[in-house]
This record gives structure tokens, sequence and C-alpha cells, in this order.
């Protein structure tokens, strides 16, 4: 079959290569991609905004599944435009969509199907947000309603820090639209885990468990960033425990979009808390994660092609979906200032093709006179696989040592919390 992935970052890297090496995939097309994935897929230089002429692509050339990897054209509606004209797609509709695309949405879901995420309230003039700030104290955590490319969290340690957080989103300066509206959460205590799922409408069929590492330094300290580096199988979420987060978490609420007439098809992605009552919802994604992806496919055994069309066409079943008994970790490098600002431009030294033990995928580069530079704060993800999480790290930080840039930084302590 032919698949065509839209999207241009290490995730859509990862998708397109792993697509690539599934024996039922002929050829893999990528919208508009980027100069590393030229390697595993034909690039095309159409804006996925521009639909019409993206339906046309895909009619002319008959490709079979088109698979979405950003939020972006998820929240805006690129799948429904995709299946009305008749091209089966891998990635939720705009209604199912707003699991991730509004966080409101997701905690009111929650809510009425008793799914177990943090207590909150709503708000939208500052006033209401402060006096329940002040009923809840800190820590407390101000979320801005709408997608904020992973920016819009602020987990407060101060009620000052909280006031501070509400004034910034809700007077529309720092998130326009979507910090309209603010969701204010109770601070969940415990150890993150993500637990992304293959969803054909009705079938929910678990991936690895993985871990991020939202901070930019060593020992989870300073700003959040888009993640820092991941590693699977996450023994935090031990077999009972994803058990637990499918029949209580997964399994409810794509049996709640079905009913309420948004059956979700595509990944679902559970960011989740595994508190002392079990794991609770941090958030939703509707989208494969960027790093998680990174270091999930590698250890699927099963034709991704074929799981993919599955969930498409509504036949998912568990038994496709097979997984290899060894480990991946990935650690991100990222540019001079990631994450308030990034360094484009910067040269990158070394060899960043992939090899058997390790892969590296690119997240923000480009080619400018045969040469890879830096064109975005996480530059390169590069991914370590071995028989155990320790021979992964190993391969992943062996492989760092023969590359550089200039004000290259990343975390040296991936996958820490796993030997704890
Ligand atoms: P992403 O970059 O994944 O899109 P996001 O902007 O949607 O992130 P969340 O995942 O909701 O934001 O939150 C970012 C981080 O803030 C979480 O990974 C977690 O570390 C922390 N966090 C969010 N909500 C809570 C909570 N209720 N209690 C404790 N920590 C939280």
């Amino acid at each position: 079959m032919k698949v065509c992935v839209i999207g241009s970052g290490g995730r859509e890297h990862a998708l397109a290569w792993r697509l690539s090496i599934s024996p039922s995939v002929t050829k893999v097309y990528a919208v508009p991609g980027s100069a590393a994935m030229s390697g595993c897929a034909e690039l095309v230089g159409i804006d996925w905004k521009q639909t019409e002429h993206l339906i046309q692509f895909l009619k002319d050339n008959q490709v079979d599944l088109v698979v979405i990897g950003p939020e972006a054209p998820l929240v805006a509606g690129l799948s429904d435009s995709l299946c009305s004209a008749g091209i089966p797609v891998f990635g939720p509709s705009k209604a199912a969509a707003q699991l991730e695309g509004s966080k409101v949405f997701a905690k009111e879901l929650m809510k009425r199907y008793d799914i177990p995420t943090a207590a909150y309230g709503v708000f939208s003039d500052v006033e209401s947000a402060k006096s329940f700030i002040d009923d809840t104290g800190a820590p407390i955590v101000v979320k801005a309603d709408g997608l904020a490319a992973g920016k819009g969290v602020v987990v407060a340690m101060t009620v000052d820090e909280a006031y501070a957080a509400v004034e910034d989103m809700l007077s529309g300066n720092r998130f326009g639209e979507a910090g309209h509206t603010v969701v204010i959460e109770e601070f969940m205590v415990g150890e993150e885990a993500s637990l992304l799922a293959f969803v054909d409408g009705e079938t929910v069929v678990p991936m690895i468990a993985s871990q991020d590492h939202k901070r930019i330094f060593d020992g989870d300290k300073g700003p959040n960033t888009g993640g820092m580096g991941t590693y699977a199988p996450a023994p935090v979420l031990t077999d009972e425990l994803r058990d637990e987060a499918m029949r209580r978490i997964l399994n409810p609420v794509v049996k709640a979009l079905a009913d309420e007439g948004m059956p979700y098809v595509g990944c679902l992605y559970a960011g989740l808390m595994i508190t002392d009552e079990g794991p609770k919802v941090v958030e939703f994604n509707a989208r494969f994660g960027d790093p998680e992806t990174q270091v999930v496919l590698p250890l699927l055994d099963s034709d991704l092609g074929e799981v993919m069309m599955s969930c498409a066409e509504g036949t998912l079943k568990a038994e496709e979906v097979r997984w290899k008994q060894s480990s991946a970790a990935c650690v991100i490098l990222a540019s001079k200032g990631y994450p308030e600002t990034s360094s484009k431009g910067d040269v990158i030294k070394g060899d960043i093709e992939p090899y058997d033990t390790t892969i590296v995928f690119h997240s923000g580069t480009k080619l400018v006179d045969h040469q890879y530079v830096t064109d975005g704060g996480r530059v390169l993800g590069v991914v370590g696989l071995g028989k155990d999480l320790q021979t992964a790290l190993d391969r992943a930080y062996g492989r760092i040592e023969h590359i550089s840039f200039d004000g290259m930084q990343y975390r040296k302590d991936i996958g820490a919390k796993a030997f704890k």
C-alpha cells in the first residue's frame, strides 16, 4: 500500500521510517516532510492547509492511507476532509481531537464518565479563578484551554505564581484565543508515564509504555519543554497498572466518544500520573507523542502499515499488535537557548545516518549546501536500541559522543528513574 505521512518533525521521521520498513507498505510520501525524511519517504511540497490540492495529489497517486502526525491538522479537521473524499485516515476527526484541542472538553468528558483525573475548575474571569486558587492553595496547576505547543501549563508552587499565570493567560496576551479560558487543577503527586494506544473507533490496543522527561535540566529541573528524552518499556507502568489504566481510562474514554457520536480513530495518547490511588490522567493527546514515538515504534514487531489500516477500517484486533522483547532510549539534542528560544543555522558535525542499533531522528534540521544545520529548539533524537535499557542507553549516549553543534544541550539522566 501507499501511505502519506503529514508533518515534518522527529515524530513524523520515526513514523515514515517505521512505515518504510513495513512489508505491506510499498511507498511512503511525506507532506511536507524534512530533508532527513527523504531517506525513507518521497517529499511532497504541499501545505496540508491547501486541502483540495492535497486531496488531488492523494487521488492522483492512489494513496491508500494518510497518517496525520501533528495536532494542528487534526484539531483543524483535516481527517474529516480526507475521509469525506473517500481517503482512509489514521487520525481522529475534528470532534474527537477536542480531547487534545480543548482541556475543558477533556476534563468535562472525564467527569461525566468518572475517569480518574485531577479535581479542577474552569474559569474565564480572573477574580473567580483567584478565589478558586485561594480555596485550593498551592502547589496548583494552571492550564490554557486550547493548544499552546506544550507551553500553556504552569505548575505553580505558590499562590502568587498561580495568580500571575491566571492573569497572564486570561489577559489574552500570551496565548490569544487558546488562553481565554483556563483549567485550574489539583496538583497530583507521582511518577509520570505515557501510554499510547491504537484505536479503531471501538477496539483499543495499548502500545508499550514509555516515559518522557519534560524538564530541560537533569533531575527534572528547569522549565518544561516539548520533551528531552524517552525510554521504553517504562517499568513504572507495571502490567497490573497498565491493565488498570486500560480498564478505567483508555477503554472508557473511547467508548464515551463513540457513545457521544464522535468515534476515535488513530493513536490515543494518555499522559498518566501514577499516584497512590492508581493511574490518573494528566492529559490526552490525539496523536503520537514526540519523543515517545521515537522509542515505541522501533520496538513494534508487527507491520505498522497493516495495523494503521486496520484502525482506519475499524477492524483492529489485539493479536495484530506484537512487541519485541527489547528496549529503546531516545536522547534529544536541543539547540542553544531552548526552551525559551532556539538557535538556527548551527552546523551539525558527525555521522547522523541510521544504523541497526542506533537511529538518529531529525526534529529540527535543515540541509544547507549539503550540510545539516540546526533549525529549531529540539534538533535531533538519538535512539539507542538493545536487549535491555542499559544497553539502549549506552548506545544512545555512545552515539552522541560523535555528534556536535554549537550550543548543543541534552540531558545526561534519561532513563535513570527506571533503575530506582
Ligand atoms: P504537552 O507538551 O505534552 O502537549 P501540555 O501543554 O498539554 O503538554 P500537560 O501535559 O497537561 O501540558 O502538562 C505538562 C506537564 O505539567 C505534565 O507533564 C506534568 O509534569 C505537569 N502537570 C500537568 N498537570 C499536572 C497536575 N495536575 N499535577 C501535577 N503535575 C501536572
